[in-house]
């Protein structure tokens, strides 16, 4: 029956044909995303449960981190491989309770390249990656003639593993792209020179594959339709490529955006919903088989709208699925309202992987920890009160309440959310709203008796059996002479419209806030085309790479960012999305100074010294963002047990990351 509100994203689809073709149940693909479970053999169950959740929670199909083909394909030291019988014996155990749950899962291989972080890295050419501190070697023709044969070996033991598909890894910069584009490609053998020469090893790896599996098992080709690199690759020859591919035997195309040594970000919550939706209708146009639109699109309407419009067969949502493991079975319910939305944050999810730890998610603690943080229901009736609706105060009643605790929300403010709701107000990171709705949504779902503009004393907490403390945060004002003049405000002030800064304005404080804050104060408003200007994103029709000349940025006011620190300003975001937000500094021209020591504030604006030379930066207003105290005077008055979370606990690392984490878990312990 078609789907009243999904009527696309919910419809099956056949992949491939004969015994191996493939029925998926919709057209929702999990793609494929390391989360360290499958470097470490005995993480396998762990993995298995990851997946089968999904499953469950009626995803079409799942695809696999990346499994290296050779040891040098691995991504580091040890990380995961698919290269004997053992390994794809092991895997049963991952593709079992995926199919028991009525789930299909695919394998993905991918061969690091000169992305691996290890000695042992070979690419096309000993150019080192500016992302990797190892230079790879160069392989020999014998080793890629070898290396393209494991790719198809490993396909085959996937298929032995109980995978119903595979994809191969073709984008995002890894080994493929390597021998693919002239950057990093300067062989004059078999395997190089002329662009058609370069698409040899992907057509091979490919055409190896499909003779190992026989003409009907899936095999996806992740496709990178913007290189967004110098030296990348041309629409022409994209378009070529995929010919040459799908002649080969590809059953579906993945679609990938810029390798990940690209200075323009392709996923990150300052990217547009949807950025990327017309390139995938451009490979749609050139090929036969099935495109998979992904990247930046973490709704069911909008998968929805894609597919709607012809611009694609299917949708991958990656972390879209770490977010929320049912984002299928309520969308097919019609409760899109409850789904989790990713954030696309980043902060527990690749800057884990990035710095070596297991993925989880920042709205989701539970990601990737599924058999280890579970919120068993309760035996015991008893009362929970949770003082403070700031992320650890929604994580902790939520979990409670689900739990089967009766549970009453306290909140100070008229509002849920607590300095988080701040952030929805910085540019690009308006996605932040919908864990708010999604947090109000199973407040009411859930039952809790929220009080809002009630502020909890010692006596309303006196009956409770339990009492969670979490009451968040205020801005630091620092003592500095003038801190009371006029011209100061706090960066709650500003962000939550209570004060509008003048044309100029000096930022104190460089941590995550004072860089959210410049954004903010800089910022005109920007449609795609912009965006995608402002970062150089161009025709790859006209430019290898599809990078143009960036259009500069004028920004809305004249801003300095000021830190005593003298590291660079900007150093402790996240790993893999700092970069982008230091180049939004950059492109908004706002003046950075670091290693100062502040004087005083007075009508002609912030007095600092730096390098032993005082001088005035001359601004209309001075915004303090120098950090958060915690706000703890109704815990410490507390004469009974009670639990203390989120910023109330330990403001210096004021982080809903933390905070949800700490919420969530605090009560599964209770
Ligand atoms: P923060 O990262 O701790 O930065 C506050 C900055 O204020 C410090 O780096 C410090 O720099 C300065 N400062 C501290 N005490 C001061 C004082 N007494 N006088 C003058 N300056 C002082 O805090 P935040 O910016 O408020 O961010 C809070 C949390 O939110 C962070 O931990 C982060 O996890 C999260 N966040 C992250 C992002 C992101 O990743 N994009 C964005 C927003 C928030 P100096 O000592 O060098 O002056
Ligand atoms: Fe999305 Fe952030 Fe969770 Fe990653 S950590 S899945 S980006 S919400």
């Amino acid at each position: 029956m078609t789907h009243p509100l999904y009527p696309h994203l919910l419809e099956p689809i056949t992949l491939g044909s004969g015994p191996d073709a493939l029925t998926l149940r919709n057209r929702v693909v999990m793609g494929s995303m390391h989360t360290g479970l499958e470097d470490h053999p005995w993480d396998i169950d762990k993995l298995a449960a990851f997946f089968e959740e999904r499953a469950r929670g009626g995803v079409g199909l799942i695809i696999t981190g990346g499994y290296a083909p050779t040891k040098r394909g691995w991504l580091k030291p040890f990380a995961s491989e698919m290269t004997n019988r053992l390994h794809a014996k092991r895997h049963e155990r991952v593709t079992g309770p995926v199919h028991e749950a009525g789930g299909a899962i695919a394998l993905q291989v991918l061969h690091a390249g000169r992305y691996g972080y290890h000695p042992l890295s070979q690419s096309a050419s000993d150019k080192k990656s500016p992302i990797t501190p190892f230079r790879p070697s160069a392989m020999s023709t014998k080793e890629v003639d070898h290396t393209a044969t494991a790719f198809a070996k490993s396909v085959a033991l996937a298929r032995k593993a109980g995978y119903d598909a595979v994809e191969i890894m073709g984008s995002e910069g890894y080994l493929i792209n390597q021998f693919l584009a002239s950057r990093t490609n300067d062989r004059d053998d078999q395997w190089g020179g002329s662009a058609a020469r370069r698409m040899h090893f992907p057509v091979e790896v490919v055409r190896r594959s499909r003779e190992l599996v026989g003409d009907d098992f899936p095999i996806v080709y992740r496709i990178s339709l913007l290189d967004l690199v110098e030296g990348g690759q041309t629409w022409e020859e994209t378009a070529e490529l995929a010919l040459h591919l799908q002649a080969a035997g590809v059953t579906v195309f993945n679609t990938g955006i810029g390798w990940h040594e690209a200075r323009v970000p392709t996923i990150i919550t300052q990217v547009p919903r949807g950025a990327w939706r017309s390139y995938t209708a451009r490979l749609k146009q050139v090929v036969d088989v099935p495109v998979c639109a992904s990247n930046r699109i973490n709704t069911p309407e909008l998968a929805e709208d894609i597919l709607a419009s012809g611009e694609a067969d299917l949708v991958s949502m990656a972390r879209p699925l770490l977010a929320d493991a049912a984002f299928v079975a309520k969308a097919m319910d019609e409760r899109a309202d409850e789904i989790n939305t990713c954030i696309a944050c980043n902060q527990a999810c690749l800057d884990h992987v990035f710095a070596n730890q297991r993925a989880s998610c920042l709205v989701n603690p539970r990601a990737c920890h599924e058999t280890e943080l579970v919120l068993m229901p309760t035996l015991r009736k008893q009362t929970v009160a949770v003082v403070g609706a700031g992320p650890a105060g929604l994580a902790a009643a939520t979990s409670a309440a689900e739990r089967g605790f009766e549970v009453t929300l306290f909140e100070k403010s008229a509002w849920l959310g607590g300095q988080f709701r701040l952030a929805m107000a910085v540019p690009g990171k308006e996605d932040f709203a919908d864990t708010l709705r999604y947090f109000t949504r199973r407040l009411e779902v859930l039952g809790v008796d929220v009080r809002l503009g009630a502020e909890a004393t010692a006596g309303d907490l006196a009956g409770f059996d339990q009492v969670v403390v979490a009451t968040g945060v205020e801005p630091r004002m620092p003592d500095i002479p003038g801190i009371d003049h006029a011209s100061v405000a706090s960066y709650a002030e500003v962000l939550s419209g209570a004060v509008v800064p003048g044309r100029r304005v000096a930022v104190i404080g460089a941590g995550g806030i004072g860089v959210d804050v410049s954004v903010f104060l800089t910022h005109t408003d920007e449609d795609l085309d912009d965006w995608m200007a402002h970062w150089g994103v161009g025709d790859p029709a006209l430019t290898e790479g599809g990078l143009t000349e960036p259009k500069p940025r004028t920004p809305a006011r004249e801003v300095t960012l000021v830190q005593r620190k003298t590291t660079p300003i900007g150093i402790s975001l996240g790993k893999t999305s700092g970069w982008a937000h230091r180049a939004v500094l950059k492109q908004s021209k706002v003046t950075q100074v670091s290693g100062a020591t502040y004087d005083r504030i007075d009508d002609d604006g912030l007095h600092v010294t730096v390098d032993g030379v005082a001088r005035v930066i001359e601004v209309d207003t001075v915004v303090v963002c120098a950090g958060q105290d915690s706000v703890r005077g109704l815990y410490d008055g507390l004469d009974r047990d009670a639990y203390l979370i989120g910023g109330a606990d330990i403001a210096a690392e004021l982080d809903a990351k933390r905070a949800i984490k700490q919420g969530t878990e605090v009560v599964a312990g209770l």
